[in-house]
C-alpha cells in the first residue's frame, strides 16, 4: 500500500475505455443487494484517475466508472463493506484485467467518488469540513447507507452549515443552488432529519418566488414552499416591522411620526413585492437611518425593540409556517 497520508498524488493513467470481466459478487448483503449482474453491464468503463491506486486490491464500479481502491481500508470503515467482503477470499474471483476483484455498485459514480475520496483521505474531517455541497451531501448519503458513522457525522456537521438552527447563524450561511435544495430535502429525509425539513424550505423561500419554481420541488413540496412564503412574508409585517403599522405609546409626536411611518411603509411593502424574497430575518433599519428620517427618540426605540424581538419570534414560528412537511 503506498503513503496514503494527506492527498496522495495518483499515477496519471490514461483514461480510455476498458472492458469488464464478469466477477460475480452480488447478493451477500441486503445493502448490496443491487449489486449488478456483470453480463447486464457496459461492458466498458472508464478509470477514475483521482481514485486508482496501482496496488489497489477492489475495483468498484458505478455508472461505467471504475475505482481502484484498498478493500481493507473499506472493510475498516464500514461494516457493509466488512460483510460483503468476509465472504470472500481476496484471491477468489480475481478480474485478469485488474488483478483483483471487480464489484458493480447501484450509486451514481459522482456519489461514490466522493465517499471513497473521503475514506482514502487520512483528512478526511477537514476535507469534509470544507466541502462544497454536493460533496457533503454524498458523503452524508452513502456513508449512511454503508453504516460509516464517523464520515456520516462529520459530513452532517457540513451539511448543516447551509441551514443552521440558530439565528444568529442563518444570515452567515453559504449559499446554495436551487436545485439544490431538493437534494437537501432527500438527505434530510433519508437520515430523519424532519428537525431540517422546515429550514431547507426556509433557505430555498428566502431566495425569492423564482428560486421557489426553479428548484423542481415535487408538487407536494411546492405546495408547502409557497405557501410558507405567503405565510413568512405575513410574518414581516406582524412581527419585526409591526413598529411601522402602529402608534407607540412613547412616541413624542405622533402626527408626524405617522407620516414618516407611512412613507417608510410604502417602501417596505415596494420593497417586499420588488425584491421577491424574504426580509424576515435580515437586519431591518438601523438607529442611525431612523433619526436620519426623522421618528422620535420614543418611536426609534419601540422599532429597534420590535425589529429584535419580532425577529426572535417569527424564526420560532417557522416549523409552523412549513407544516405538513415529512
Ligand atoms: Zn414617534
Amino acid at each position: 500500500m503506498p503513503d496514503i497520508t494527506g492527498h496522495i498524488s495518483f499515477p496519471r493513467l490514461c483514461q480510455r475505455p476498458i472492458p469488464v470481466f464478469p466477477m460475480p459478487f452480488g447478493g451477500v448483503n441486503d445493502s448490496m443487494s443491487e449489486v449488478r449482474d456483470t453480463e447486464m453491464v457496459s461492458p466498458h468503463l472508464a478509470r477514475c484517475e483521482e481514485l486508482w491506486y496501482l496496488d489497489g486490491s477492489i475495483v468498484l464500479a458505478a455508472e461505467g466508472v471504475a475505482f481502484k481502491v484498498y478493500r481493507m481500508l473499506l472493510a475498516q470503515h464500514s461494516s457493509v463493506f466488512a460483510d460483503m467482503l468476509a465472504i470472500s477470499h481476496p484471491d477468489a474471483n480475481v478480474d485478469p484485467l485488474y488483478d483483483c476483484p471487480l464489484v458493480h455498485m447501484p450509486d451514481s459514480a459522482e456519489d461514490l467518488r466522493c465517499l471513497l475520496l473521503a475514506i482514502h483521505d487520512i483528512n478526511s474531517g477537514e476535507r469534509l469540513d470544507n466541502a462544497p455541497f454536493a460533496e457533503a451531501a454524498a458523503v452524508a448519503s452513502l456513508a449512511a447507507k454503508y453504516d460509516i458513522p464517523r464520515l456520516r457525522d462529520r459530513a452532517l456537521q457540513r451539511f448543516d452549515s447551509w441551514f443552521p438552527g440558530s439565528l444568529h447563524k442563518w444570515n452567515v450561511r453559504p449559499t446554495l443552488a436551487p436545485t439544490d435544495y431538493v437534494k437537501a430535502l432527500r438527505i434530510a429525509r433519508q437520515l430523519q432529519r424532519s428537525c431540517t425539513l422546515p429550514l431547507i424550505m426556509l433557505a430555498l423561500c428566502d431566495r425569492g418566488l423564482d428560486a421557489i419554481l426553479s428548484a423542481g420541488l415535487e408538487p407536494n413540496d411546492l405546495r408547502i414552499a409557497l405557501h410558507g412564503f405567503v405565510t413568512l412574508q405575513g410574518l414581516q409585517r406582524t412581527h419585526p416591522f409591526r413598529w411601522i403599522y402602529r402608534v407607540s405609546a412613547a412616541c413624542a409626536s405622533v402626527r408626524e411620526c405617522g407620516e414618516q411611518k407611512a412613507r417608510l411603509s410604502r417602501t417596505i411593502e415596494e420593497a417586499f413585492i420588488k425584491i421577491d424574497k424574504l426580509c424576515l430575518f435580515e437586519h431591518g433599519f438601523s438607529r442611525a437611518a431612523l433619526e436620519h428620517v426623522g421618528l422620535c427618540l420614543g418611536c426609534i426605540d419601540d422599532a429597534m425593540i420590535t425589529d429584535k424581538t419580532g425577529r426572535q419570534r417569527a424564526w420560532e414560528e417557522v416549523p409552523a409556517a412549513f407544516n405538513g412537511l415529512t
